[in-house]
């Protein structure tokens, strides 16, 4: 077995494992990087078909903010990532009644509009609480809080803080009043289960409110699409003399007396290096450990997604539609299983994304991967899919109020997620953002075994390509490396310098 040797391997080349590569070369490291498919990106990849190129499930842009994370990542990495502000983060639509989801003053008077002004206390509560999250999340927080984390939590944590401690244990629907309407409360649950994969009934309150508050804290387009962060990453890495080796299976990981030694290749070569970091699901690390997933594990993944792919030609949808859209068909039945779908378009005359001047179109929705392995089973997948298609179809009609004639039209089953991405059963979204699951109680970056730090988004804090690349910086910080503070908008994001702004070790200074 051909061997060669790294200071640092990363498995899985979604966002967590390209930031955590990217940062890891940057500071001076060996980094070799496993990935199964042929392109970066994950669940936040593209692909190209006749014409058009697709985001492959993540479409909406966030962390390009003045304290975003990936700005600053890209600040410390020198690379340049042109994001454009979006005016409206989204429009969603319920059955009867249009609401425009704005990032600013604007976003008042329209839930006002929308649902009365007897919930200003609810909304102002959520933005308040909200702000708390975002400025302890600038100062890079690392949890759960266990010893090993005890140093760098001790160096962030403020006194105001400890106001978000008694939120624990209680769930986003806390705040609302008992008699809530049916309305608000099917949007508020549509719009967490994009975001925290859960209802408010169940979901952790101070996550909620952040999840709930993601247009205010800033949404961008990026030209080529959400993509167009893995690939940068991607270069970054090359930059850095780092190596990526896509069409790259990791079947084993290698462990001596309790500590990390390397990875095992499906083509037969073996990679050593003292450290290693896995940013793929918790699931699929138990099984390159030999171990199997637990079906009762409460940070369990419970979702997977359907997903259809829209070419459509030049002028078949006006320039000014805006670029996401989030649909409920009908109020009464369950959320996901395309009766909710998210619809996310190319821009107008966006170079490289669809042929002709057209738009590229990605829809998706929850599903339950049991669903389709039934329907595999029983020879049932044809009609499943037509089924899928027709509702997501309806989905799009209803979003842009035009029905269209696709030019390209392909379909994306919780199977296919299973392919590109090696996911467990292909459960994407990360684990449900739930009271029991989430914050405190979520998965650590640490993985027990000395060497290997884990990321992704089955680990703290969770979903969206913003929240894994927090997790990609704390699975580094063991090895000694930080995110240096590049730029003032990271001193001024949190009010103070950045906590761990120090310049980065040197990996092979900190790792024997
Ligand atoms: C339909 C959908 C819509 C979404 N919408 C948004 C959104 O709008 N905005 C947002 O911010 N987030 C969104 N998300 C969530 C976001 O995409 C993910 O949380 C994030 O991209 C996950 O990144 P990751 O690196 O943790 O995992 P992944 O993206 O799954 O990356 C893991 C990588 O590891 C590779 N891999 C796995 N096993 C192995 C192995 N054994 N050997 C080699 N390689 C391996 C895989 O090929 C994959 O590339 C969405 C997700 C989906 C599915």
């Amino acid at each position: 077995m051909a061997d060669s040797s790294f200071d640092l391997v990363v498995i899985g080349g979604g966002i967590a494992g390209l930031t955590a590569a990217a940062l890891a070369a940057r500071s001076g490291a060996r980094v070799f990087l496993a990935e199964h498919h042929n392109v970066p990106g994950g669940c936040a990849a593209f692909y190209q078909r006749e014409g058009y190129r697709f985001d492959v499930g993540a479409t909406v842009v966030n962390g390009f903010g003045e304290r975003g994370i990936h700005r600053r990542v890209f600040e410390a990495l020198g690379a340049r990532v042109d994001a454009a502000p979006l005016d409206l983060a989204m429009m969603v639509h319920l059955p009867g009644k249009r609401i425009a989801r704005y990032g600013d003053e604007r976003w008042r008077a329209e839930r006002i509009a929308a649902f009365g002004e007897r919930y200003e206390p609810f909304w102002q509560r959520q933005e308040r609480i909200a702000d708390r999250v975002w400025n302890f999340a600038a100062r890079l927080p690392s949890l759960p809080a266990d010893l090993a984390s005890a140093t760098h939590l001790a160096r962030i944590f403020r006194a105001r803080d400890f106001a978000m401690l008694p939120l624990q244990g209680r769930s986003l629907a806390s705040l609302l009043p008992r008699d809530t309407s049916p309305t608000l409360r099917s949007f508020i649950d549509l719009q967490l289960l994009i975001t925290a994969q859960s209802p408010a009934l169940a979901t952790d309150l101070a996550f909620g409110a952040a999840a709930l508050d993601i247009a205010r804290e800033g949404t961008f387009h990026l030209d080529g699409g959400i993509a167009t962060i893995a690939t940068a990453l991607a270069r970054s890495i090359r930059h850095f003399g780092g190596t990526i080796a896509y069409r790259t299976d990791v079947t084993r990981m290698r462990t001596e007396r309790g500590r990390f030694t390397g990875i095992e290749l499906a083509d037969g070569r073996a990679i050593s290096a003292p450290n290693g970091v896995a940013a793929i699901p918790y699931e699929n690390l138990l099984l390159l450990l030999g171990r199997s997933p637990d079906p009762r594990a409460r940070t369990r993944q419970r979702w997977s997604a359907v997903t259809a792919y829209v070419g459509v030609e030049a002028g078949a949808l006006p320039d000014d539609l805006p670029l996401h859209h989030q649909v409920l068909l009908d109020e009464r039945a369950p959320l996901g299983e395309a009766n909710s779908i998210f619809v996310s378009l190319s821009a107008a005359n966006e170079r490289g994304r669809a042929r002709n001047g057209g738009r590229a179109i990605t829809l998706s929705t929850h599903s339950d991967p049991e669903r389709w392995e039934n329907a595999y089973r029983n020879g049932g997948i044809a009609s499943l899919q037509r089924e899928y298609a027709g509702r997501m179809l309806a989905g799009l009609e209803r979003a842009t109020g035009k029905r269209l004639t696709p030019a390209f039209f392909e379909l994306g089953t919780p199977h296919t997620f299973e392919r590109y991405t090696l996911r467990y059963r292909g459960f994407v979204g990360g684990t449900p953002q739930r009271m029991e699951s989430a914050n405190l109680r979520a998965r650590s970056h640490r993985s027990g075994i000395e060497g290997l730090t884990l990321c992704g988004d089955t680990i703290f804090p969770g979903q969206s390509t913003v929240g894994v690349t927090l997790s990609a910086i704390n699975a580094l910080r063991p090895f000694g490396i930080s995110l240096p503070a590049s730029s003032r908008s990271a001193r001024r994001a949190a009010g103070r310098p950045v906590s761990d702004a120090a310049s980065p070790l040197a990996l092979r200074a900190t790792i024997p």
